[in-house]
């Protein structure tokens, strides 16, 4: 299993989760941050530091979220398709996260 970042942080990329990751598994794309499933440990401390929401075990991602599972699993394939996949989903899905302060 690993963890799984989803739609709120489009266009947000707080960042506070990357701070806790012990293993540095958490990476930048264009307009979201994904986790590299092959690294993470599960560990969870990522989770809470999310100021909107956005992380999940992958077993309690919600469904409505399904399509981040390719995303973040896409970065073996490399940030190109991480950010293709990610502006498909926003356009399809019209995502507009407002800035947080
Ligand atoms: Fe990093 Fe732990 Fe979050 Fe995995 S669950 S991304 S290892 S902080």
């Amino acid at each position: 299993m690993t963890y799984i970042i989803a739609e709120p942080c489009i266009d947000i990329k707080d960042l506070s989760c990357v701070d806790v990751c012990p293993v540095d598994c958490i990476h930048q794309a264009d307009r979201i941050l994904v986790i590299d499933p092959e690294e993470c440990i599960d560990c969870g401390a990522c989770e809470p530091e999310c100021p909107v929401e956005a992380i999940f075990p992958e077993d309690a991602l919600p469904d409505k979220w399904n399509a981040f599972v390719e995303i973040n699993y896409a970065y073996d394939k490399g940030m190109d398709v991480v950010n293709q996949l990610t502006q498909k989903y926003a356009d399809e899905h019209n995502v507009q996260n407002e800035p947080i302060d």
